[in-house]
């Protein structure tokens, strides 16, 4: 039994539907998937619908774009409670910077000569946690790139001319949102960081675990992350960072994180939830004491 813990849908930068990516995991033989799209919830209850009609379980996340010293870092929440006020709310503040950063983009492209116009972009992301893989989307459909890769080249990757820094939040902090919302936080593709060095910190946070396994990290890095979690007494998550098809061939089936990674999430869960004792029923007639 096998678990893709990293997946993203429409509601961020995926292709895919929620229903789609349960179908595609259900034909990939997967017994549990989560969704963490970028800084949003949204697609949760669909996929939550969608698993149980194909006899997948289902575990809500979301993947926060944070840094921790000048670094952008993502943070995974699992198990979050989607209904959390506090995380509902600075997820909406979130989404709105991620909107007004596209106006900002889209106004350096115009001062550049490229006649993009922002409700292009938000009309084609249709979602409201918008990012540069919108833009360079809405680039290519207007035929101002030939295609994604250019528009990430041209103008969108760092330090290129229509890029934009994204106000993030701390990491320490998104650790502190997601365990407030009941969650379990994860530092996502630490491979991809190159920042060891931030994890004791993001550890001292209260860190849950690290994803060892992900597309991009070889059998080598997963390794070394492995090694490093149960050095740190950490929980092994992973996943596939499936987009869907905006980056070639969807990723959905090749990361299979064994399944009884997931039996440990749900235990450390379990143990950070204890079920609340329910009062002795009251005899009849009787009141309560004290
Ligand atoms: P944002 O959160 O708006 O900064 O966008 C980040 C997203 O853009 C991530 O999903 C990345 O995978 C994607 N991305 C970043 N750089 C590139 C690139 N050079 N080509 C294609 N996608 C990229
Ligand atoms: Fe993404
Ligand atoms: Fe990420
Ligand atoms: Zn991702």
């Amino acid at each position: 039994m096998f678990a893709d813990l990293h997946l993203h849908t429409h509601f961020s930068d995926g292709t895919f539907s929620p229903e789609e990516v349960v179908a595609r995991g259900r034909r990939a033989g997967f017994a549990a998937l989560a969704l963490t799209d970028h800084d949003t919830v949204e697609g949760c209850a669909r996929m939550a619908v969608a698993c149980q009609a194909a006899g997948i379980e289902f575990i809500v996340g979301s993947e926060l774009t944070a840094e921790h010293k000048d670094t952008e870092l993502h943070i995974l929440g699992y198990f979050l409670d989607v209904t959390d006020q506090k995380l509902l709310t600075e997820l909406a503040r979130f989404q709105v910077v991620r909107q007004s950063r596209i106006r900002e983009m889209v106004a350096r492209l115009n001062e550049l000569d490229v006649p993009l116009d922002a409700d292009e972009v938000f009309a084609l992301a249709n979602c409201s946690s918008p990012g540069r893989p919108h833009v360079a989307r809405a680039l290519v459909q207007a035929e101002l790139c030939s295609s994604l890769d250019e528009a990430f080249e041209l103008y969108l990757k760092k330090n290129r001319p229509a890029w934009v820094p994204k106000f993030k939040m701390s990491a320490l902090e998104a650790i502190e949102l997601v365990h407030q919302a009941g969650g379990l936080a994860v530092m996502a593709h630490p491979g991809l960081n190159h920042a060891d060095e931030l994890i004791p910190d993001l550890v001292a946070a209260g860190l849950d675990g690290l994803e060892c396994f992900h597309t991009k990290h070889s059998k080598r890095v997963a390794r070394h992350y492995f090694e490093m979690a149960e050095k740190l007494n950490l929980l092994v998550t992973g996943g596939s960072d499936c987009h869907g098809k905006s980056k070639g061939r969807p990723l959905i089936g090749t990361v299979k994180l064994g399944y009884a990674h997931v039996e440990k999430l749900k235990t450390a869960w379990k143990e950070r939830h204890p079920p609340v004792a329910s009062p002795a029923p009251l005899p009849a007639g009787g009141e309560r004491p004290g």
